[in-house]
């Protein structure tokens, strides 16, 4: 009787895991007609100067267009791209999409925006990556200071290679950001080691903001910490008024989140919303001021 009922409760599992094996399946067979069909798409998120109250520039995040699942979130799939190695193929659609529209911004008259883009670890660690971006900013004609590769600490896997191509990366004048600060094991010893120059307060830290002493000295801690690094920081997932005002208060001037934007495709941000607001004065953000 037990037994049965243990198998009977074993059974009812099943069908989850089998759903999740089929549509990881889909999801990973899927990619390639995706690409070749163009249903990625980059949407991009303003980066804000909290101080001069302008747009610094954006960051470019995935999704997938699903002629059936509608939009899928680039957490799931970016992953099974990464095991399966379709990464290389769609980071080099990525970096290549997101450098052409720096450059389109560029030439339409928005002079002088930070493209950041999102690198993963199989990405990041082939060695063709440096010069397959260099290849690309000749390409569509951008600056390299105008671009910023956003890793994380899973993207260093083999420290010596990972320091190689960050050294790489900066003598070519691209700068390279710590995404997700903070959330890991070992962000301040990869600040320790690696030529990082900025880093992006992960969300979880700034939920809380202002809130306790103890969220807020986090916060003022990592920007002492930055300032004698001389690290330049962006904090992710600013969503209230207060939340700015505590982190310009602080003196971190960079940040992204819905408050200001929404990611959006670039479409939506016309050569007249660009020039606006890369006017200082443009955002209004501190309610108080
Ligand atoms: P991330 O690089 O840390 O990106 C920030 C995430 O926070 C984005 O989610 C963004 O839409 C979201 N976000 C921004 N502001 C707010 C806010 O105010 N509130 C909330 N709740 N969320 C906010 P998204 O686009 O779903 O991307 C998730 C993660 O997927 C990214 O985290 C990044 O690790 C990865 N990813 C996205 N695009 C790419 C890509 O092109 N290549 C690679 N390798 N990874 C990517
Ligand atoms: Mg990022
Ligand atoms: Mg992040
Ligand atoms: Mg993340």
């Amino acid at each position: 009787e037990a037994k049965r009922q243990g198998k009977g409760r074993y059974c009812g599992y099943l069908p989850t895991i089998a759903a999740r094996i089929r549509e990881r399946l889909e999801i990973e067979q899927g990619l390639h007609a995706a690409l070749a069909e163009n249903q990625f798409e980059l949407h991009y998120q303003p980066v804000v100067d909290l101080k001069r109250r302008c747009l610094i520039g954006f960051e470019a995040l995935v999704r997938w267009r699903h002629p059936e699942r509608g939009m899928i979130a680039p957490d799931q799939f970016i992953g099974i791209a990464e095991e399966s190695g379709f990464i290389e193929p769609l980071g080099r659609w990525i970096l290549n999409t997101a450098i052409a529209q720096a450059a389109a911004w560029q030439q339409a008259g928005a002079k002088g925006l930070l493209m950041a883009v999102n690198v993963s670890a199989r990405q990041f660690n082939d060695e063709q990556l440096v010069d397959g971006i260099v290849t690309m900013l000749a390409r569509h004609g951008l600056a390299a200071r105008q671009l910023e590769i956003e890793v994380t600490e899973s993207t260093v896997q083999e420290f010596h290679r990972s320091k190689r191509i960050v050294d790489t990366l900066r003598e070519r004048g691209i700068a390279v950001a710590l995404d997700d600060f903070g959330t890991g094991y070992s962000s301040l010893s990869l600040l320790k080691h690696l030529p990082i120059n900025r880093v992006k307060i992960d969300r979880s830290f700034v939920i809380a903001l202002p809130g306790t002493a103890r969220d807020a000295g986090l916060i003022s801690a990592i920007m002492q910490m930055a300032n004698s690094l001389d690290l330049e920081v962006t904090a992710e997932g600013i969503e209230t008024p207060e939340q700015a005002a505590f982190l310009n208060a602080v003196g971190c001037p960079a940040v992204q989140g819905y408050l200001f934007s929404r990611p959006a495709p670039a479409s939506h941000f016309t050569t007249e919303w660009l020039c606006h607001y890369r006017e200082s004065d443009s955002f209004q953000v501190n309610p108080a001021a």
